[in-house]
């Protein structure tokens, strides 16, 4: 091997991120090597703190600072705990945070349903899900799953879930670009896809 060790073990362990082939890495690796002490530190930083930092939410499994049980859309008096927008992860509740029109609460599954990917029920938070809508207050579920083949085939899962249990489950209305991904909409768009949300039947 013509590279030091550290240099090897970098580059390697950038390759084992999604989307980064071997060329990146080695790019990614060199860049730091070259550019002021700081940003490496900076990066290291960011890195240690980043699972000792956090935690999920054990209402709506979002993600949160570290030490808190539940997070503070959960714990807010101003958010409506009668409606619970489901999303498949926490960058979701960030893209509709964004557009300042929601005021409810959310419940984020953690993934979709993926039989290719053997991503079954059990591996995401719908028992919790479930359980949250058992227990009363909820009136309106909005399934806010992506546009997207997994997406409307959990969305479909949910409904017929959701179905015995007394609640009005809706689905975000068209107008997102089919397997587009909620994040990347524009907040005009989603606000629009929120306000014309139909009950799925
Ligand atoms: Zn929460």
């Amino acid at each position: 091997m013509l590279l030091p060790k550290p240099i090897r073990n970098l580059i390697d362990s950038f390759s084992r991120l999604p989307g980064i082939g071997p060329k990146t890495a080695s790019r990614l690796t060199f860049y730091l090597l070259n550019a002021p002490e700081n940003l490496s530190l900076d990066l290291a930083d960011a890195l240690q703190s980043l699972k000792s930092g956090t935690a999920y939410c054990q209402t709506c499994f979002n993600i949160t600072d570290a030490g808190r049980e539940n997070c503070e859309i959960c714990t807010s008096e101003e958010r409506d705990a009668k409606i619970l927008c489901v999303v498949e992860d926490p960058l979701d509740v960030v893209a509709l945070e964004r557009t300042g029109g929601y005021q409810g609460r959310y419940h984020v599954l953690q993934g979709v349903l993926s039989p290719i990917e053997g991503i079954s029920p059990e591996d995401l938070k719908i028992a919790e899900l479930l359980e949250r809508v058992r227990s009363g207050e909820v009136r309106e579920i909005i399934l806010a799953t992506n546009p997207s083949l997994e997406g409307d085939a959990t969305a479909m899962y949910l409904q017929q879930r959701l179905k015995p249990l007394d609640v009005i489950v809706t689905r975000l209305a068209r107008g997102l670009p089919v397997g587009g991904d909620l994040e990347y909409a524009d907040q005009n768009t989603l606000l629009r896809a929120l306000a014309g949300r139909q009950e799925m039947d």
